[in-house]
């Protein structure tokens, strides 16, 4: 069993609220949601953050960030707007070291971030 727990998600060994998958990104509810609508959607292979992610993961990169409108058109939100963070490191205030994307939505968010 993998010891990081978002891979542990994408194999099916702990549950998430999945409210979109395809073959390499899956989006799920955050359990300690910020916002209204707060999902993550993830790579389902591992790559620890963005500044790891090389030029092989163009593709993916992009992938993903298409994932996370079309996830916020599901949720309803693409006239509304929403944010889109990916926290990057100890000063980014990343926690998990899955790349992920947050999709905020629901409420206005406000700038600057803190
Ligand atoms: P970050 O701090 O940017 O690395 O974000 C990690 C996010 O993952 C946090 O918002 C957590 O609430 C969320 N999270 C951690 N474990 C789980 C889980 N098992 N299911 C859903 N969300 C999770
Ligand atoms: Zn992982």
């Amino acid at each position: 069993m993998s010891s990081c727990i978002f891979c542990r998600l994408v194999e099916g060994g702990i549950p998430a609220k999945i409210v979109y998958q395809d073959e390499q990104a899956l989006a799920f509810e955050d359990r300690n949601a910020q916002a209204p609508v707060h999902l993550l959607v993830i790579p389902k292979r591992h790559v620890a953050s963005v500044q790891d992610c090389q030029e092989r993961d163009q593709a993916l990169l992009g992938h993903l960030l298409l994932t996370c409108s079309k996830v916020a058109r599901m949720k309803n939100l693409a006239e509304s707007g929403y944010r889109v963070v990916t926290n990057t490191g100890t000063d980014g205030g990343q926690t998990v070291f899955h790349l992920h994307f947050h999709v905020l939505g629901g409420r206005h968010m406000a700038w600057p971030p803190g």
